[in-house]
């Protein structure tokens, strides 16, 4: 039940909760289409080390487009994003991948593999870790995440929230610097939203740099530090929750609040 995976959280073994060193990101002048369709028209977005940045916006507004560029699932057409300072079109996307981790809304496991398998796998091929050296972080974190009673199960034999914690082990056992979050709750069970919510507002507390798009706008307002308004490619509106929801300037904006709140 989700009450269970709330509490499997909070009985998280806190020796293996980590601080985490999060790194900064920036985008600048970011522009992308499909074919004709222009869907980024020049995105500029900073992300301090250790913040905690959501997007919101409507359907279609390139949210998703804009993660994809960031870790280079899609090559943009122009414009730069900086990890730490260093252009992410200057890094092999496969270690680019494993510096900024990403959380999808479909969790993506391998269901052949065991939960401890599904986290242990990207830290053998592509940090290049030992069998045991990978086994050994993949249970640290399917502990930090909730889930060390549960690393001997296929995905089919989990909850859709215990699916996507795995998933958030998964990002977390190759340490990146960045993690973005592409509407993680979305397909989950109302129950079960609020153990992966809270599973991403304790990283964040730990100093995890996110990028997170969401429709959760409760969580929006008491988790970020910055929310970024988004619509039709463009980035409307930035600023902390109290001036995004509090005092929305943009008619588009608070058009867009007025139907979702
Ligand atoms: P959001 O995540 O905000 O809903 P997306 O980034 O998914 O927005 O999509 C932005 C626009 O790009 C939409 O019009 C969508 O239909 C289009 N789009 C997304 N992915 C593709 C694709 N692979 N090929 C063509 N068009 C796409
Ligand atoms: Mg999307």
């Amino acid at each position: 039940s989700g009450l269970e995976e709330v509490s499997e959280l909070k009985g998280a073994n806190a020796a293996v909760a980590q601080a985490y060193t999060g790194g900064t990101l920036e985008v600048r002048d970011l522009h992308m289409a499909y074919g004709s369709l222009e869907v980024l028209k020049g995105i500029d977005l900073k992300v301090p080390a250790g913040s905690v940045t959501c997007i919101i916006g409507p359907s279609g507004s390139g949210k998703s487009t804009l993660l994809r560029c960031i870790n280079r699932l899609v090559e943009p057409r122009a414009g730069d994003v900086l990890l730490d300072g260093q252009s992410v079109f200057s890094i092999r996307p496969e270690l680019l991948r494993a510096r900024v981790g990403m959380v999808f809304q479909q969790f993506n496991l391998f269901p052949d593999h065991t939960a401890l398998g599904n986290v242990a796998l990207a830290p053998q091929r592509i940090k290049g870790l030992s069998h045991d050296e990978a086994t050994a972080i993949a249970r640290a974190r399917l502990a930090e995440v909730g889930l060390a009673s549960r690393a001997d199960h296929r995905p089919a034999g989990l909850s859709g929230g215990q699916q996507q914690r795995v998933a958030i082990a998964r990002a977390l056992a190759m340490s990146p610097e960045v993690i973005l979050f592409d509407e993680v709750t979305s397909a989950l069970d109302p129950e079960l939203v609020k153990g992966v919510l809270n599973l991403m507002e304790d990283l964040g507390r730990r100093g995890m740099t996110m990028v997170i798009v969401t429709h959760e706008m409760n969580f929006a307002r008491s988790v970020a530090d910055q929310v970024v308004f988004m619509d039709e490619g463009k980035v409307v509106e930035s600023g902390s929750p109290e001036e995004i929801f509090g005092n929305p300037r943009s008619q588009r904006l608070r058009n867009f609040l007025a139907e979702v709140l």
